[in-house]
Parts: structure tokens; C-alpha cells; sequence
């Protein structure tokens, strides 16, 4: 049965209440349920009715929490854009605290959008009702995708006005995620470990309860990588899986061509989930040096750069974790650098895997061939910025003996038929790429219109796009314009953010 009022874990309050400062959520003045996401609700074990009533509005605002609950504001450091940041933290969100689900799992239940905190620097702790919707759009389909992320259980509406450029309303998200740790909670331990003892060396001499690095590290293993705890070295273990599993994240991104856009080291997981939707997109034309944020006026953090960037990313967390790498520093430094080593062949592999599956290529097929089919492909796409998602169902009929849609979406004919042949010949199978490769993804456009019209108070393009991209590999009679590329007019000089 699912339950009415929820048992909120407070297991990160209390292993590093370092990190977690006990804050409330501010006043809802008109609370409105806007979004419930049923399948996620059930699958937590709550009751969607419940969350209907006064009761679950006043959970999902966090202004009525549980009894038993402790709310934090959680603490961590980051690298923006590249310039650390030694305090950031939840500015405007809120870890409600850990829910078990029927399913033994142990989930986040967080808020953003709740108010300013300690951490709120000269920001309003509010959020608009249009990005809340957008990361909810966003994320869900990325996981309909199958791709590792935090899931969106609600949008709320305030009632009450923000004020942006122009006034908007106010609303809060609810999201749910194997955990909120990040590069940057590590990154901020550290320091507060440095600041402690003066010695860096995690031993924490300074304080009653020990290295808070340790602990965090320790947390982390408990919830994310238990079978870290029993390797000899259980902290290199921590490590060598974060790299792994952010290794097979990014590369799920480049299958699907998502652009995060805002890959700091506070918006890295340790769990290996996608998190924090600012101005991320999906690629319409395939291009590397796509961006949509119109602060990324370096191209940090475009399309083609997400690998590298996630590297540095690790790289990062490899000098926050140093004390526990090894006692001698020397040492400690070769042991990181030799497991971040592993992220290239863990990256290579897990993109091979997946152009592989997108082409359908034999499994026996070699990893010079295989990159010799996947980068001729990409030579073709990126000459013309032909449309990504359209281009492998495409080829996916050409596997099946039509050539022509494919045809019809590259100018070059002579060097898409030589590549064609090539590839033809591997004898791809077109059934088996229809079920990795999406019809549809949530393009730029739809989000955009979709938007627009909930933000006037029209929920049904939300509620259709939502329909379509909750099965994405599947074709949807009467649905053929949520397949198409944006039209020339909306893409040029899109901005997300
Ligand atoms: P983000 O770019 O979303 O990862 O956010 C970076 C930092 O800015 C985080 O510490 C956020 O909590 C904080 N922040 C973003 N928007 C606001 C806001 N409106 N009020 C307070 N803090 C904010
Ligand atoms: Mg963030
Ligand atoms: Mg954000």
C-alpha cells in the first residue's frame, strides 16, 4: 500500500552534519499542483491521491514537512566554468530527506525552489514555473531514453511572483536522485578538512569526529558503490567506479545528443546520474561545437567537449579524495592519475558500445573498423549538420533495404552511398537499431512551445509532448511533427538559457 505520510531517512544529516544545515522552506502563499508524476510517486511507495491534498502539497513545497524530518541545506564547492568556487551549496533548494521504496532503494527527495538558505549569496531562492517545467521535461525524458538521471515527482506553483527580466511565477520542483553528492561535496570537504587541522591529511586532528573527507567518502560507499567496502583499498575503489560510471554516463549523452550545458563540478555526480537542468538541449544538426548557453560564450561545455570536460571533472575530485588515496602523497598522486587513466579506454569503450548499437554493428566487428564506420558517419553528418535523431532512424530503413530517407537528408549522395555500401555490408539489423535509437527526443522547439503555453496556463502541448517522449522508440500514429527538426527560423542562435 502506498503511504500517506512518508518516513524521510536523514542518513546524510547525520553522518556529515558538516555539510547539512538544518533550514526550512519559505512560505507557499497559493500552492498548486501542476505536475504530479504518478509512475515515480508509486514507485516511491507514495500515495498520488495523498499527494493531491493539503498534505502533499505541503510536503512537495517542503513547507509541511513530515514528522521526523529534517530539512538541509546541503554544502559543497565547485569549479564554474572552470574559476572554483570554495561555497556554493543549495542556494534555493532543500534535501527533504531519504525515502526507502518498496523496492529497498534509498532516494533523495529534494527541492528546488524553496527559498533562499545560507548559501543563497545574492540570489532569491526562487525558481520560475517555466525551467522548473523544463527540467522536469528534460530529465524525464532522458530517462525514458535510459539514461542515468534524477527523476522529477512534481511541479508546484507558489502563488507567489518572481521577479526575473520580466515577472513570472514561482514554483517548486521535486526531484528525487540516487543522491545529491557531487564532485564539488568532496571538493568542499576537503577544504573543510584543510581548515581543521591545517595538515590536509584527512586525519582531522582537529575536530572530535574525525576527517569529514572520510566520512563523506565512507557515506558515498554505503549508498552508491557498496562493493567498494570490500576491496583492500576501499576509497581507490570509490574512486575507480565514480570514473566508470560517469564514463558510461557522458557517453549515453553523446548516443542521445544531449547537451548538458553546465558542466560544473557542483552539477557532477558521485552516483553516476545526470543532474541539474539548466541549459541543457538535445542537438538538432550534429555539430561538436554545439551550445545553447548563451554564458558559454567559450564553448566549455558544448557537445563535443563533454568527455574531456567530465575528465577534468574527475580529475577534480581525484585532488579533493588525495588524502585517502594513499598516506605518502607522491604515491597518492600516481594512484590517481593511473585510475583517472581509465576514464579514456572506460570512455572509448562505453561510446563504442553505444555506436555499435545505434549502427547496429556486428559484435566481432573489430575497434578499427568499428571507429572507421562511426567516424566516416560523422565526417558526413557534421559537414551538414544533418539532423542527429532523424539520421539513425533513417538508417535504420536502409538497413531494412531503403536507402531513400537517408538519402533525402545528406546533399553529399556520392560520399553517403560509398559510406552506405560500407556499411551495408556489415549486413546491419534495421529492427534491432529502431529499438535503441529514438524517434523522438525533446527538441529545443517542443519545450519551447510547450512552455510558452503552460507558463498562459494551457497545460495540453505539456501534456502531449509528455505523452509522445514517454515512449520515445516507439512510432506514434498522428504524431509525425514531434519527429521532425526544428524549423531553420527557431534553431539559428537558439538559446536555452
Ligand atoms: P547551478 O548553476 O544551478 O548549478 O547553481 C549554482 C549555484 O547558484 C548553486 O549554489 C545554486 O544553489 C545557486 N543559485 C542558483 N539560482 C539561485 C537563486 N535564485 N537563489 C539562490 N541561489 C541560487
Ligand atoms: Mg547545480
Ligand atoms: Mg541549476
Amino acid at each position: 500500500m502506498p503511504v500517506t505520510a512518508p518516513v524521510l531517512g536523514t542518513s546524510f544529516a547525520d553522518a556529515l552534519p558538516e555539510l547539512a544545515t538544518p533550514w526550512r522552506a519559505e512560505e507557499a502563499p497559493a500552492p498548486e499542483l501542476v505536475v504530479l508524476n504518478e509512475p515515480v510517486a508509486l514507485e516511491l511507495g507514495l500515495d498520488p491521491e495523498a499527494l493531491r491534498g493539503p498534505e502533499g502539497l505541503g510536503l512537495l513545497t517542503g513547507v509541511e514537512p513530515p514528522p521526523g524530518a529534517r530539512p538541509v541545506a546541503q554544502a559543497y564547492a565547485g569549479h564554474q566554468f572552470g574559476g572554483f568556487s570554495p561555497r556554493l551549496g543549495d542556494g534555493r533548494a532543500l534535501l527533504l530527506g531519504e525515502l526507502t521504496g518498496p523496492d529497498g532503494r534509498v532516494r533523495d527527495l529534494h527541492l528546488k525552489g524553496s527559498g533562499r538558505t545560507p548559501y543563497a549569496r545574492g540570489g532569491d531562492g526562487r525558481a520560475l514555473l517555466g525551467p522548473m517545467l523544463r527540467e522536469h521535461v528534460v530529465s524525464e525524458a532522458l530517462h525514458a531514453l535510459g539514461v542515468p538521471t534524477t527523476r522529477s515527482l512534481a511541479v508546484v506553483a507558489t502563488g507567489r511572483t518572481v521577479q526575473r527580466e520580466t515577472p513570472g511565477r514561482g514554483a517548486v520542483l521535486a526531484r528525487v536522485a540516487a543522491s545529491h553528492l557531487r564532485v564539488g561535496s568532496f571538493q568542499y570537504a576537503r577544504l573543510l578538512d584543510s581548515e581543521g587541522d591545517g595538515s590536509g591529511d584527512g586525519s582531522g586532528s582537529g575536530s572530535g569526529s574525525g576527517s569529514v573527507l572520510r566520512r563523506l567518502a565512507d557515506h558515498a560507499i554505503a549508498r552508491h558503490h557498496p562493493q567498494a567496502a570490500a576491496d583492500p583499498a576501499p576509497y581507490r575503489a570509490l574512486y575507480r567506479a565514480v570514473v566508470h560510471a560517469q564514463a558510461r554516463l557522458v557517453a549515453r549523452w553523446m548516443d542521445v545528443g544531449f547537451v548538458h550545458g553546465v558542466m560544473n563540478t557542483d552539477n557532477t555526480t558521485i552516483s553516476g546520474e545526470t543532474i541539474d537542468y539548466g541549459p541543457c538541449a538535445f542537438l538538432d544538426g550534429y555539430d561538436p561545437a554545439t551550445v545553447f548557453s548563451s554564458i558559454d560564450t567559450q564553448g566549455r561545455y558544448s557537445f563535443g567537449n563533454q568527455p574531456g570536460i567530465l575528465q577534468w571533472n574527475l580529475a577534480r575530485l581525484a585532488e579533493a579524495m588525495l588524502p585517502l588515496l594513499a598516506d605518502d602523497e607522491q604515491e597518492a598522486i600516481a594512484v590517481a592519475t593511473e585510475l583517472l587513466g581509465e576514464f579514456t579506454g572506460a570512455y572509448a569503450a562505453a561510446r563504442a558500445e553505444g555506436m555499435r548499437a545505434k549502427l547496429s554493428l556486428p559484435a566481432g566487428l573489430d575497434d578499427d573498423a568499428t571507429a572507421e564506420l562511426v567516424d566516416g558517419l560523422l565526417v558526413l553528418l557534421g559537414a551538414e549538420r544533418v539532423d542527429w535523431t532523424t539520421t539513425f532512424r533513417a538508417l535504420g530503413a536502409a538497413a531494412r533495404g531503403d536507402r531513400e530517407p537517408v538519402r533525402a537528408l545528406v546533399l553529399d549522395r556520392p560520399a553517403l552511398d560509398a559510406w552506405l555500401e560500407r556499411w551495408l555490408a556489415t549486413s546491419p539489423d534495421g529492427d534491432a537499431m529502431d529499438r535503441v535509437n529514438p524517434v523522438y527526443v525533446p527538441r529545443n522547439h517542443l519545450v519551447d512551445e510547450a512552455l510558452v503555453a503552460a507558463e498562459a496556463g494551457d497545460f495540453g502541448p505539456l501534456d502531449s509532448l509528455m505523452e509522445v517522449l514517454r515512449s520515445p522508440f516507439v512510432v506514434q500514429e498522428g504524431r509525425e511533427r514531434y519527429a521532425e527538426p526544428a524549423p531553420a527560423t527557431f534553431t539559428e542562435g537558439f538559446r536555452t538559457f
